[in-house]
């Protein structure tokens, strides 16, 4: 509408310069007065250019915007301080805009009368001139450097952020107030396995673990209302099924008129820290455990021997009960292996720490055990990888880790089977030695259990083997893992430092 009558005005030569509105400021107004005043107040810069292209009005603001009187510029070539540059993009919007008066505005660079470019925003429109050519055109335009500046100065910080976000290890995510994906860094795909193109669009909270899903929930609810920033812990599934745990942020991003617009997450995986938690948890309790038990072993070792001595002494004096004699003399044996195995459990005494094969003291231990693996009907196979490093070590102790589990593995087989024992060198400076039986399994309820002090599910079992089993081992500085499938077998995995310093 408005450029329609514009394009009438300037047909009847009313932005010709001799034109002077001499009504303008009398009432009434008219019409044409009405918009020769628009064009000569108005912020954009106005011209009217005909068709040799000579700029026959130039707007007064001109002179505000670019320093140069509209005189000084009426009458000049319309490229005159438009930049080199943008004179054939003018031309082909021109070409356009005849076509397609929606044609968005562009950009067009003018020089201030200091030498200085300013950036503007504009259109230019052609229309017929009153000998019906159409080839005059009228270019409005907006000075937009600042705002140029602003969203440059926005899209340099946006890249900043951008590129923290895509680099973090931390998981980095955008959501919206209905928890739906709007960014995901790439982190997800090392940290949980899932690209960041498959999570947007989907629910930040999918794939919790589901006993924490009702409290993250929660969460999410009371940062929505209370604005403020929260943080929480909650497993979260990786893509192949196992739980991750992380620790989330979650921080409000307000809008101008203090709403919640999106809500960023920053998570971090504590998995490593969570396992470290559980092995102090694990060490104390054992240390705990042995100064106990190094406490009551002592003061029943003590008595032990003087009853032992008697029995005996009693059983030589007397001619009948022979039988009982010696049910008490078996259980006063078995307590005696019971309070020495609590004694290794004390905190370490002096001990003897030297350089040895592992691998002999194996095949020690499966000579002594080689008995009852063929009663059982056990069969025992050794994997040794040849030229393996010496290991410093308390002989004794590990020969008694290694004694319970075989033991258990032997034990474990009801009708006949087979225990292989490996030992390998990992490329984490250690030995791994890898006992695997075909044995009855542990049910997945109470693999927790294991290592638990008098944990058995054997009659005749003390429950304290695989407990002292550890606790040797981690004087070693060592590890051990017990993974297990029922009805098929155990594997028990030492892992050994090769270089290491007893007890520093
Ligand atoms: P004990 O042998 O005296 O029962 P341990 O501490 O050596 O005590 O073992 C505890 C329990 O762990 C055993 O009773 C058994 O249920 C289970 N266990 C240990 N090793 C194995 C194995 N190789 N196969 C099946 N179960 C095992
Ligand atoms: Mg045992």
């Amino acid at each position: 509408m408005f450029f329609a009558k514009l394009r009438n005005m300037l047909k009847r030569g009313m932005f010709k310069p001799e034109y002077v509105p001499t009504a303008s400021l009398q009432a009434p107004l008219s019409q044409d007065d009405l918009y020769r005043l628009i064009a000569d107040n108005t912020n954009e810069i106005v011209r009217f250019v005909d068709q040799s292209g000579i700029m026959l009005y130039v707007s007064p603001s001109h002179e505000r915007i670019l320093g140069h009187p509209p005189e000084s510029l009426v009458g000049l070539p319309c490229t005159e301080n438009l930049h080199k540059d943008d004179w054939s993009k003018i031309r082909n919007y021109l070409a356009l805009a005849k076509y397609n008066p929606e044609l968005p505005p562009i950009e067009c660079r003018l020089q201030h009368r200091d030498g200085s470019w300013v950036l503007f925003e504009g259109r230019v429109v052609s229309f017929f001139n009153n000998r019906m050519q159409e080839d005059n055109f009228l270019f409005i335009a907006r000075e937009i450097t600042d705002r140029k500046r602003a969203e440059e100065a926005m899209a340099e910080s946006e890249a900043k952020y951008r590129l923290i976000a895509e680099n973090s290890l931390d998981l980095i995510r955008i959501v919206d107030q209905h928890d739906t994906i709007l960014y995901a860094s790439p982190s997800h795909e090392t940290v949980l396995g899932y690209t960041p193109e498959s999570l947007i669009g989907t629910r930040g909270g999918a794939n919790l673990h589901p006993d924490d899903y009702a409290a993250a929930e929660q969460n999410f609810i009371k940062l929505l209302e209370t604005k403020t920033p929260t943080i929480d812990e909650h497993r979260y599934r990786h893509k192949d099924g196992h739980y991750v745990d992380l620790e989330v942020q979650c921080i409000p991003l307000l809008s101008d008129s203090g709403e919640i617009d999106r809500v960023i997450l920053v998570g971090r995986d504590i998995s490593e820290r969570k396992r470290t938690e559980e092995l102090l948890r694990e060490a104390e309790k054992l240390s705990v455990i042995g100064e106990l038990a190094a406490g009551i072993a002592h003061e029943i070792r003590n008595p032990l021997t003087s009853i032992k001595g008697f029995i005996q002494l009693l059983r030589e004096q007397s001619s009948g009960n022979q039988l009982y004699y010696s049910i008490t003399l078996d259980e006063l044996e078995r307590i005696n292996f019971i309070v020495s195995e609590l004694l290794m459990l004390a905190k370490p005494q002096v001990k003897n720490y030297k350089p040895k094969n592992v691998c002999e003291i194996i095949d020690n231990v499966i000579t002594l055990l080689d008995s009852q693996a063929i009663m059982n009907n056990v069969q025992i196979t050794t994997h040794f990888e040849p030229d393996l490093p010496l290991i410093v070590c308390e002989e004794n102790h590990l020969k008694q880790v290694f004694i319970n589990v075989l033991k258990n593995g032997i034990e474990a087989i009801h009708h006949g089977g087979q225990i292989t024992i490996s030992v390998v060198k990992t490329d984490g400076e250690e030995l791994l030695i890898t006992f695997v039986d075909s044995g009855c399994g542990i049910p997945e309820e109470l693999a927790c259990k294991l290592g638990d002090p008098f944990y058995t599910t054997k009659d005749k079992g003390t429950g304290l083997g695989l407990m002292v089993s550890k606790k040797i081992i981690q004087d070693h500085k060592g590890r051990l893992e017990i993974t297990s499938k029922l009805h098929v077998g155990t594997t028990v995995k030492i892992y050994l430092p090769i270089e290491h310093h007893p007890e520093s």
